[in-house]
């Protein structure tokens, strides 16, 4: 999605607000985007509607296109949509809060229940005590008891022939007396929603009066996401989501279904199978990995904070009316760049699959090469700048003695400057992103 993103960006005309027409293919392209990114159809339409609303007759501050301003409005009502702020586990109940894990079988919650054992522990210097409710799978106990250990906390022994309820019970019990801070409770899981686990988990819900119920769901299991959360949701008042699997190579597009279906807040992402895989939530950044974009938006405003529009404007005017780009505009095209921090800046806001392909010590060359074209300008007179065709032989041997480089380099410049001349022609100005792909590449 990133080069639909970017193309969107790209798109500055100087329209001054957001309109029904000059949004629509955008808006499609949005769409596009979070379907690739697996988040259901119905939270789609209903997320592209509200975007819609929020977008349209706005201004468009400045100097922002129509294009950027939008990118704008997506990311935030995806980061808007996906929380606000960040979440901890609430532990406000009279000890031992319970918390309670819920989900699909192979969702995480073994996994995650000894993770949230050690956040509590690192993080928050609590003791925490765990137990298996899940009698079905002879292994699901014995793994819980490995993964506690391994993150340090207590574990609760029960046996596949009790019953979930009197396990429950028990570790409530033992969790008192011993004075445990924190009693976390892993379920069992089915393959599909199923109203038997539904009704031992509501049981299990009404007997421990968890301060935390917690929906674990798999990242990769995409579309299919809201399905499960419409049921656990209808089965039970969840807290909060874990969002498990950020790892693989899911969009997350889960994330904004999950959570416009249950209402509940997203608090933590799994992020690898280790027991210290798990990350507080971060809805900013995940809006950006839904949409592909990495720190597009970043990059927008960087691009608008550097950039000299009403410089870049008559330029591009200069170039409409046929006036000619001459190596003024050139030079001056350079400094734009650099006071957008570098092109190695640049690459660390653009989505990280674009900068690795373009690679660290491209960008060093080409930043080298930018200030040595900015030395040879800089070493002509205005007059030379803006009649390029002056520059016979003996000329240009004054301006690579006056730069410090080599004859062959002012040549290179110069060939370099009419492609870029037949370039901007072509565009009729403006399109200085398209120039630094160009001097990037
Ligand atoms: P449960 O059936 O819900 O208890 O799921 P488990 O905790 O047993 O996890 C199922 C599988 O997913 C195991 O192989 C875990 O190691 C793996 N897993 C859980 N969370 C993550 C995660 O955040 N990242 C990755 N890569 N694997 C995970
Ligand atoms: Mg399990």
């Amino acid at each position: 999605l990133s080069d639909r993103l970017s193309r969107l960006v790209k798109q500055m005309r100087g329209q001054a607000r957001i309109t029904e027409n000059n949004v629509q293919d955008m808006l499609r392209e949005v769409r596009m985007a979070l379907l690739e990114a697996d988040v259901a159809l119905p939270v789609v339409r209903d997320f592209i509607a509200r975007v819609k609303e929020r977008a349209l007759g706005q201004e468009v501050v400045g100097s922002l296109s129509p294009g950027q301003a939008l990118v704008g409005v997506v990311h935030k009502e995806l980061a808007a949509t996906m929380g606000e702020g960040v979440s901890d586990l609430n532990l406000a109940a009279q000890p031992p809060a319970v918390i309670l894990m819920a989900g699909l079988q192979g969702a995480g919650k073994t996994t995650t229940t000894a993770k949230l054992a050690r956040h509590l522990i690192q993080s928050r210097k609590k003791k925490v005590l765990t137990v298996s409710a899940d009698v079905y799978r002879p292994a699901a106990i014995e793994q819980l008891k490995t993964v506690t250990k391994a993150a340090g906390a207590e574990w609760f022994p029960s046996q596949p022939s009790d019953k979930p309820l009197d396990i429950a019970r028990a570790a409530l019990d033992h969790a008192r007396r011993h004075y445990f801070d924190v009693l976390i409770v892993d379920t069992a899981g089915r393959l599909a929603i199923d109203e038997a686990l539904m009704a031992e988990i509501r049981e299990l819900h009404a007997t421990l009066k968890p301060v935390e119920t917690l929906f674990v769901v798999d990242a990769m299991q995409g579309q299919d996401a809201i399905n499960t959360a419409k049921a656990f949701k209808d089965a039970l008042p969840l807290t909060g989501i874990v969002l498990t699997k950020l790892d693989g190579d899911s969009r997350g597009g889960a994330a904004l279904s999950v959570r416009t279906v249950t209402g509940a807040p997203i608090k933590f992402a799994g992020v690898s199978e280790k027991i210290d895989g798990l990350e507080v939530f971060d809805a900013q950044r995940h809006a950006g990995r839904v949409l592909g974009m990495g720190d597009i938006v970043a990059l927008v405003e960087e691009v608008q904070k550097g950039v000299d529009m009403a410089a870049a404007q008559k330029l591009a005017d200069k170039v409409k009316s046929g006036d000619g780009f001459d190596l003024n505009d050139f030079l001056s095209q350079i400094s734009q760049m650099k006071k957008m921090g570098g092109l190695s800046g640049l690459m660390d806001k653009l989505p990280s699959h674009l900068a690795a392909k373009a690679g660290q010590a491209d960008m060093d060359r080409a930043e080298r090469e930018v200030r040595r074209m900015e030395g040879i300008i800089n070493a002509m007179t205005p007059l030379e700048r803006r009649k390029p065709e002056l520059l016979k032989a003996s000329r240009k041997r004054r301006i690579a003695a006056g730069a410090g480089v080599q004859v062959q380099e002012v040549n290179r410049l110069l060939n370099q400057f009419e492609q870029m001349q037949g370039m901007m022609k072509k565009m009729k100005g403006g399109g200085l992103m398209k120039m630094m792909k160009r001097m990037g590449g």
